[in-house]
């Protein structure tokens, strides 16, 4: 019955010895949030706020902004939330904000660097997340294209001079890892940041030097490329010295092969499109962390992304 297949989804990826992974949605609007619970999401992983900018062709004010955060609140209760502070730029343009042209947009003022230059766009953002945040709910920031432990010591400041203006809660304030030097220097980043989400899209690009949207090179741009999961190890190692956690919002992260390799590097929240979260979770279920943790060495030790893809799934 439909009743048994939800109570089934909904049921922990813990595996055969033990060890939960949080699986959890890419959901950027509240009306989106019932279907992911229904697919047996733990929370939201990944709200990407930028939707709220080029859905309505305006920019949203603080106000509807804040009414936003409250409704995705109400929808998940007591589940987190990550909210995704605003990541313009690469793919992602937004003609009502009238940016200047760039030859190499990918390479350009995005995310993070585009935070830090318009606090005129930043500040209503955080603004209204700490005002959502202050009515209850389980939220935590999180800034996109972060490349530099500057950049985050200073949204940090940020983010607690807007917390204390309206007498917010402290949050949780996270970092994207979606650029190279982010994941080498993850360990100097850790010393700022609460948590990590790695963005493997992103970094599968910088990492190949292949434009994520190029349909030519589609097959090449394969986040299980053994450059890109050593990254990632790199990633969870420089998060664990600080005793930081470690996700995984990009789309590999919905793939059954992807999250056993990626929990067996020691990631230990994936957040995916709805549809994906039972196949994953069901594969997580049927296996043990030890071998998903040898199955990681053996990825590692891989010379290729074919030779990761032949490996045998536990
Ligand atoms: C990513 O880069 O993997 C990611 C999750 O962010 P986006 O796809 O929104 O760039
Ligand atoms: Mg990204």
């Amino acid at each position: 019955t439909r009743e048994k297949e939800e109570a089934e989804r909904a049921r922990p990826a813990t595996t055969t010895d033990g060890v939960h992974i949080e699986v959890a949605a890419n959901v950027n609007r509240p009306d989106q949030v019932p279907v992911a619970l229904s697919e047996g999401a733990e929370g939201v992983g990944l709200m990407r706020t930028e939707f709220l900018f080029l859905e309505t062709g305006a920019t949203p004010s603080e106000d509807e902004q804040h009414a936003i955060y409250r409704g995705m609140i109400d929808a998940l209760g007591d589940r987190p939330l990550i909210i995704r502070a605003l990541d313009i730029g690469g793919d992602k343009q937004v003609a009502h904000l009238h940016l200047p042209r760039e030859e190499n947009p990918f390479l350009g003022v995005r995310g993070a660097r585009l935070l830090l230059r318009r606090q005129d766009l930043l500040i209503p953002q955080l603004r209204a997340i700490y005002r959502a945040a202050a009515e209850g709910g389980n939220v935590s920031i999180m800034f996109p294209m972060v490349t530099s432990v500057g950049e985050i010591i200073r949204l940090r400041e940020i983010c607690e001079e807007v917390r204390a203006a309206v007498s917010g809660p402290v949050l949780p304030i996270g970092i994207m890892i979606e650029v190279p030097a982010a994941a080498i220097q993850a360990d100097s980043l850790a010393a700022h940041c609460d948590f990590f989400s790695i963005g493997t899209n992103d970094l599968t690009q910088y990492t190949l030097a292949i434009d994520r949207q190029n349909p030519e090179l589609a097959a090449e741009a394969d986040s299980l490329h053994p450059a890109v999961l050593r990254l990632i190890a790199q990633t969870v190692k420089g998060a664990k010295a600080h005793g930081r956690w470690v996700g995984v919002c990009g789309g590999i992260a919905g793939d059954a092969l992807g999250a056993a390799l990626l929990a067996g590097l020691g990631v230990s929240e994936l957040s995916m499109t709805p549809r994906d979260i039972p196949a994953v979770k069901a594969k997580l279920r049927g296996v043990a962390f030890s071998a998903l943790a040898s199955l990681a060495e053996k990825a590692l030790d891989a010379a290729t992304a074919a030779e990761v893809r032949a490996l045998d799934l536990p």
